[in-house]
C-alpha cells in the first residue's frame, strides 16, 4: 500500500540546521499495522506527516500504491487526500467547539462532495459512524465539550473514517486520555481493523504499540534502527538502543 524510501527531510539552516529524518525506508501492506516508536524528538511525527503529504522531504520517494502523492494536482491530489487520514493526540485541539458532532464527523463531506452525496444519506452515515466508534445516535447534536476526552477522541476517529480511507495515521491516540479511557479507545481502533480492515501507522507508547501492531519500526535520531515483526522486535530486540528503550519502558 505504501512504500517510503530514503526520506530525508531537515529542518532550518546553518546552526539551526537539524536532521528530522535520515534516509528512512518503511513499507506497510493494505491492513496491517505498524507501530512508530522512540524517544522524543526523533522524527516520528515528521514521518507521519510526510505520509500525510503534509510535508515535503527533501530527498527519498514516497509511494502510495505505485503513486507519488508529491506529484498530484489538482482533482487527483484531491481524490488522493481522502484516502490518508489522521487521529490526533488532543481531540479537543482538533475539533472546532462551535460544530456538533454530527457537523465535526461529515465536514471531510464538504470538501469531498461525492463521497457521500445527499442530506439524508450523511444523516445516516453519521449514525453509523457513531455507533462504530461506541457512541449513541443521540451523541449526534451535542458539543464537544459537552463530551468527555475519550468520548471526544471517538469523534476524531469517526471523522477519520468518513471518508472511507486507506489508511489511517494515528500519532500517540490515547496519550492525553486516562489511562482507563485508553484502553476503551485502543479497543476501538483494533475493532475497526477487524471490521473495516482500516490500515494503521499507529504513534505511540511501547506498551500500547505491542498491543495493537503487526510490524514495529524503532527510530532513533531520525534514522530507523530496527523493524519487523512485532513480537520479533519486542522479545529479541536486534540494536542495543531497541533493547535499552524496551527496558526501560514500564
Ligand atoms: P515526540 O515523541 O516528542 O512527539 P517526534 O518523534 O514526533 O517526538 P518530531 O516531531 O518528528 O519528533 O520532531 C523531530 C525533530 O524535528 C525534532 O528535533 C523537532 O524539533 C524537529 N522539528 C519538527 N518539526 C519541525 C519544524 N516544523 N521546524 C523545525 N524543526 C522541527
Ligand atoms: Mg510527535
Amino acid at each position: 500500500l505504501l512504500e517510503v524510501r530514503g526520506v530525508t527531510k531537515t529542518f532550518g539552516s546553518g546552526r539551526r540546521r537539524l536532521t528530522a529524518l535520515d534516509g528512512v525506508d518503511v513499507r506497510i501492506g493494505r491492513g496491517q499495522t505498524l507501530g512508530l516508536v522512540g524517544e522524543s524528538g526523533c522524527g516520528k511525527s515528521t514521518l507521519a506527516r510526510v505520509l500525510l503529504g503534509l510535508e515535503r522531504p527533501d530527498a527519498g520517494t514516497v509511494r502510495f500504491d505505485g503513486t507519488d502523492p508529491f506529484a498530484l494536482r489538482g482533482k487527483d491530489l484531491l481524490a488522493w487526500r481522502r484516502r490518508v487520514q489522521m487521529v490526533f493526540q488532543d481531540p479537543f485541539a482538533s475539533l472546532n467547539a462551535r460544530m456538533s458532532a454530527a457537523e465535526l464527523i461529515g465536514e471531510p463531506w464538504r470538501t469531498h462532495r461525492d463521497v457521500v452525496p445527499d442530506a439524508k444519506a450523511r444523516e445516516k452515515r453519521v449514525r453509523e459512524l457513531l455507533s462504530l466508534v461506541g457512541l449513541r445516535e443521540s451523541d449526534a447534536h451535542r458539543y464537544p465539550n459537552e463530551f468527555s476526552g475519550g468520548q471526544r477522541q471517538r469523534i476524531g476517529i469517526a471523522r477519520a473514517l468518513a471518508l472511507d480511507p486507506d489508511l489511517i495515521v494515528c500519532d500517540e491516540p490515547v496519550s492525553a486520555l486516562d489511562l482507563s479511557v485508553q484502553a476503551q479507545v485502543l479497543n476501538v481502533l483494533s475493532e475497526l481493523r477487524t471490521r473495516l480492515g482500516v490500515t494503521y501507522v499507529f504513534i505511540s507508547h511501547l506498551s500500547v504499540v505491542r498491543h495493537i501492531s503487526d510490524r514495529v519500526t524503532v527510530m532513533y535520531l531520525g534514522k530507523v534502527i530496527e523493524q519487523g515483526d512485532t513480537e520479533d522486535v519486542f522479545e529479541r530486540p536486534q540494536h542495543p538502543y531497541t533493547a535499552a528503550l524496551m527496558s526501560a519502558a514500564p
